[in-house]
């Protein structure tokens, strides 16, 4: 046990038949987060994070807290939504924490409880009309995705003065193309949708 903290140890020998949240993220992200010393790198490079209800390396020091309560605080926030996934907190950060990672994971999970922040209503929808668009044509479909977008959200006139131009200098495609191994596309999701 010399030299391993009890966070590091519990997330690498489960011994509950109830995860704690700690045993959660390294499970899935193979991150433990006690590894965090809080020195600030990833939030001072953050692009996000002056609009994030709490920077990354507060939800880093939430979470070693190893508490549903914190944890729930953090599936809750509107900072999980506003990650880019840019990777810039990750090339910073000494330790070499996968906070994208650790974000992404957030993601999930709030979805799967039902704890999404309300602010983050809009970004979910575009999120799940590109994956959509995915899954459809294996590429980026832009008017599937503009079209699912405003059926999620409503906002079904916003910027339609821009479609004509669009249209002219060849952006949007009416007919979608679609990636030829649709098999290795299917399998993708079969796997990783879950
Ligand atoms: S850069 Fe790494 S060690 Fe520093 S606060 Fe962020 S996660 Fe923690
Ligand atoms: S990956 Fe997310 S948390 Fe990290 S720097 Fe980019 S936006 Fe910030």
């Amino acid at each position: 046990m010399k030299g391993v903290s009890p966070i590091s140890f519990m997330a690498e020998h489960p011994t509950h038949s109830v995860e704690t949240p700690a045993q959660k993220i390294f499970d899935h992200t193979g991150e433990s987060l006690s590894r965090c010393y809080q020195c600030g790198k990833c939030t001072a490079g953050c692009p996000m994070s002056e609009e994030m209800d709490i920077t990354p390396s507060r939800m880093m020091r939430m979470l070693q807290y190893d508490d549903p309560a914190m944890e729930e605080e953090a599936l809750r926030s509107y900072s999980v939504w506003l990650c880019l996934t840019c990777g810039t907190c990750l090339a910073r950060c000494p330790q070499e924490i996968d906070i994208p990672g650790v974000m992404d994971f957030l993601r999930t999970e709030s979805l799967r409880k039902g704890m999404m922040n309300p602010s983050a209503k809009n970004i979910v929808s575009f999120q799940k009309s590109f994956i959509d668009s995915l899954r459809l044509t294996g590429m980026l479909y832009e008017v599937g995705l503009v079209a699912g977008y405003k059926a999620r959200t409503w906002k079904l006139f916003q910027d339609m003065s821009l479609v004509p131009w669009l249209f002219l200098k060849g952006k949007l495609n009416l007919l979608p193309h679609r990636v030829k191994d649709r098999k290795t596309v299917k399998k993708i999701f079969r796997e990783t949708v879950k």
